[in-house]
């Protein structure tokens, strides 16, 4: 028996109000009544952000008659039973200006099927269509579509009709429209597009033509042919952006406009370097998340936390290969690439959390820490990107080097896209460790614990060191100092600069302590976050001075600190502290054995 699909009409209703109306028909309804409901989360974004709240108002009818619609919880509805085709008439509140949510202004309109597609329980295997109308007026005229859905009767870049497989199909593949910038090419003879809207001056040739590079690689590393028809990179571009979601044909990205690439500007700033590692990160997750995946998310419960400890393989391998790509590509240089890798070893090592969470706790409470970040997060969790981007290195290098070069990484990935390929559903927990395994031909049992399941560090330097690349930890020249630079001052002048064991930001002039670092100075003093600093010794402290007022005595040095905690000042007596070797430097080895020479070629594919 052929079903009828779910239809949906989404009109841009209102740019003034924000308010996309949706008019959502059910031809075949369940006959005890029709339950519906909105997700709580989307995909790739792990924190509940219940989408329910943005909907406005909504109402049943079937027949032209009013349908008695419940309330069940936050949110499902369910509609009384009724005859024919039943009709729900809802208006959604779109104004949230992130990759996640829905959009909607003069200016542009950006939905994801989240926030504004209701899911027909018990049809969710159906087909789904959506009717897109543009909003009114002459201002709208030059408004297109971008979307990676595909047409049914919408013209290519047009309003009109939509179409997906499923409901699952449907909230994976956002829609993103207005009077944007287009620009199309062929990578591995797949055609892609590369939409930006905001205002902007950037070189689009360039853009492409790097991005290109980026999709050929992946393409090729995962094996021909590419695991969609075609594919749409959705940026949005403003004053200070940065941000991307994943979906199985397309990605949304938000950047900053200043980190763009301008026309007649041949030079790659660090900005545009990290928006390529953007771009190269949610592309890989097309492989890496968005097919192979948790058995927790295939599918997935949208109502409720999706658990697994398996986020640092989801996230970890995708940061590790997000700038792998891109040195690999040719994109940028070696040293470039060292210099990424140490920042990014710099910045774990530099919160206490790494001592306190596994891997895979970090990964299983995502929900309430890593995406619920606090004054205390630097000293309570570890971060399962970058972490996990440093145990996929240290997987890799391990990997290489006990098989003699013969396997690595690379070969695991595979063996995890064959697996699904063949098989389609999720890896399961326990699964993920067996194929690593199994496809390298090691008994990774040790590393697996040590990485995963304690909190001892890496062995990193070791690691790095039979590739042919030396790893040097140092204190910080500065605050501003995030590693990956060598410096001419010597380690030991470095390791007198005094500490005071805090992160900070400017307030409306004064110094805030956003973070008071555990076993620090501060700490010990019993400053605290969010204490407002007034003076160190007795001279005011600003923004432009308070460094130099800490820089400028010995460790050991007893300083009085004014600090104001709501309305109350308070003092502190602050003993300064000697500074951790926790910023890092990474080099290619002067004079490598051959063997170290041929492992670091072989593993970042230079040509050096
Ligand atoms: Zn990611």
């Amino acid at each position: 028996m052929k079903t009828s699909p779910i239809h949906y009409r989404i009109t841009c209703a209102s740019p003034e109000a924000h308010l996309f109306r949706v008019t959502l028909s059910v031809h075949e309804p369940a006959s005890s009544g029709q339950r519906f409901s909105l997700p709580s989360w989307i995909p790739g974004s792990y924190l509940i952000r219940e989408f329910a709240r943005h909907i406005v108002s909504v109402k049943a009818s079937a027949g032209g008659k009013p349908v008695r619609l419940s309330k069940l919880d936050k949110h499902t509805w369910l509609a009384a039973p009724c005859k024919g085709k039943l009709t729900l008439e809802y208006e959604v509140y779109a104004y949230d200006l992130s990759v996640r949510g829905a959009y909607f202004d003069q200016t542009r309109a950006f939905f994801n099927g989240t926030s504004l597609c209701l899911c027909v329980e018990g049809q969710e295997a159906r087909r789904h269509e959506v009717e897109i109308v543009p909003p009114e007026g002459r201002a709208y005229k030059g408004w297109k579509v971008a979307t990676a859905l595909a047409r049914k009767d919408a013209k290519q870049h047009g309003f009109g009709s939509y179409g997906a497989g499923s409901y699952d199909e449907l909230i994976d593949h956002p829609v993103e429209m207005g009077d944007f910038t287009l620009a199309s090419f062929k990578a591995c003879g797949v055609p892609h597009e590369f939409v930006i809207t905001g205002r902007h001056r950037a070189d689009m040739k360039r853009l492409v033509k790097d991005v290109k590079r980026i999709c050929e690689y992946q393409i090729k590393l995962f094996g021909e042919p590419a695991p969609f028809d075609r594919y749409v990179f959705m940026t949005m571009l403003t004053g200070d952006g940065y941000g991307g979601l994943e979906h199985r044909a397309s990605t949304v990205l938000m950047a900053s406009r200043g980190d763009m690439p301008r026309v007649g500007d041949e030079a790659q700033s660090e900005g545009y370097r990290q928006f390529l590692g953007l771009v190269s990160h949610e592309y890989f997750h097309s492989w890496n998340v968005k097919r192979i995946k948790p058995q927790a998310f295939a599918p997935y419960d949208l109502g409720r936390e999706g658990y697994t400890r398996l986020l640092w393989a989801m996230e970890g391998i995708t940061s590790y290969y997000d700038d792998l790509t891109l040195v690999r590509s040719g994109l940028i240089s070696v040293e470039q690439y060292l210099e990424l890798l140490a920042k990014t070893v710099t910045g774990v090592a530099r919160g206490a959390g790494r001592l306190k969470q596994t891997l895979e706790e970090s990964s299983f409470d995502a929900w309430i820490k890593y995406y619920r970040q606090d004054e205390n997060s630097p000293n309570s969790l570890v971060s399962y990107y970058t972490k996990g981007a440093l145990a996929a290195l240290a997987l890799d290098l391990t990997i290489r080097l006990d098989s003699d070069g013969a396997c690595s990484l690379d070969d695991v990935m595979r063996a995890l896209w064959v697996l699904y390929l063949e098989r389609g559903e999720g890896v399961g927990e326990a699964e993920w460790e067996r194929v690593a395994a199994e496809a390298s031909g090691i008994d990774l049992g040790r590393f697996f614990e040590l990485a995963l399941r304690s909190t001892d560090e890496l062995p990193l330097a070791e690691l790095l060191a039979g590739v042919g690349v030396e790893m040097q930890l140092r204190a910080a020249e500065s605050n501003a100092d995030k590693g990956g630079k060598a410096v001419s001052k010597p380690a030991k002048t470095l390791a007198r600069r005094p500490v005071l064991g805090v992160r900070t930001s400017t307030e409306n002039g004064w110094v805030k302590l956003t973070h008071v670092l555990d076993d620090g100075a501060a700490q010990a003093a019993g400053l605290s976050a969010g204490d407002l600093l007034v003076a160190v010794d007795g001279l005011r402290v600003s923004a432009s001075n308070f460094d130099q007022a800490i820089e400028c005595r010995q460790v050991g040095d007893v300083v009085e600190i004014h600090a104001f905690r709501r309305d109350e000042l308070m003092v502190f007596q602050a003993e300064l502290q000697a500074p951790q070797a926790d910023t890092c430097v990474l080099a290619v080895a002067h004079k490598p054995t051959s063997a170290q020479r041929k492992a670091r070629r072989a593993w970042l594919q230079d040509k050096d």
